[in-house]
């Protein structure tokens, strides 16, 4: 079946060291698309209504910045979209494929080879070290099929400022190294999308900006599709595009930053 393609007038930007390129008239290839997504929550006889009709297309490439207030239905939207919790109702496209149409094991090896996960915990396994926590997603990835992947494993190391922490355990690193790790690991195989709760939730400022630095990075580097859960507007300011959430539904959807910039430098 043929991908879908976002309708609205389509223009790619990119980053090239903070300058903007405008590429106008290409279609972009819609990799995640969210229809009529509703969660409900039946907790004793109360039922909580975390979504309540969501419609969110994401195209190749993008990096979206999700905000709203605590209990809005941000995490709740993440699972999801990631395909680890099911919609009440609703469908989720990733990448041409229903989601929710898919057996479980399915489901599973979708999430594995299409979906990186990045969360506030950086949950790295504490017994092996920053190269062997990537080798582990490698092997799992590839159904334990071998392979030497610690070249490609030490160059994205190495591309997130972690060449002379290889060998570190994570009780060896900093919350920002660990986090870095857990980002490369989220991306080791390149997956379709990128899905972050809340990155830089338990970092310091210094330790955020680097993180965010290496969001964008990748983001330029290898188009990684991103979509980041944020309270913080500083965090927002660096994606494409800021979706805001109020009540369980988009209140707002802000306009493509990248595209009025995009604007401007013609003027
Ligand atoms: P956010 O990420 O924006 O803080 P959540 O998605 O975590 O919001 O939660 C949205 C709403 O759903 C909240 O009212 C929350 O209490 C409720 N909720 C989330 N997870 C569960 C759950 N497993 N069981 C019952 N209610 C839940």
């Amino acid at each position: 079946m043929e991908a879908p393609f976002c309708e609205h007038k389509e223009v790619k930007v990119c980053y090239d060291n903070r300058r903007i390129i405008l590429h106008g008239g290409s279609r972009l290839k819609t990799i995640l698309e969210a229809k009529g997504v509703t969660k409900v929550y039946r907790t004793g006889r109360v039922d909580v209504w975390a979504l309540r009709g969501i419609d969110l297309n994401v195209s190749q490439g993008e990096f979206v910045a999700i905000m709203g207030p605590s209990g809005c239905g941000k995490s709740t939207l993440l699972h999801i979209l990631g395909g680890l919790t099911p919609p009440s109702k609703g469908e989720v496209w990733l990448d041409g494929v229903n989601i929710g149409a898919l057996s479980d094991a399915e489901r599973t090896r979708t999430r594995r080879n299409k979906i990186g996960f990045v969360f506030q915990r950086f949950n790295l396994l504490p017994t092996l070290s920053a190269l062997g926590n990537l080798e582990i997603a490698r092997y799992i990835h590839k159904n334990g099929a071998g392979g030497n992947g610690s070249e490609s494993s030490r160059d994205l190391l190495k591309i997130l400022g972690l060449e002379n922490k290889l060998r570190s355990k994570p009780i060896e690193m900093s919350g920002g190294e660990q986090q870095r790790v857990a980002l490369a690991r989220a991306v080791i195989n390149r997956p379709a999308i990128l899905l972050a709760d809340e990155p830089t939730g338990n970092l310091d400022s210094e330790n955020s900006q680097t993180v965010l630095h290496m969001l964008q990075d990748l983001n330029t580097r290898f188009n990684q599709t991103i979509i980041l859960i944020t309270h913080n507007p500083e965090v927002a300011a660096v994606a494409h595009r800021l979706v805001e959430m109020r009540d369980g539904k988009i209140h707002d959807r802000v306009q493509d930053v990248t595209y009025h910039a995009a604007e401007e430098s013609f003027l």
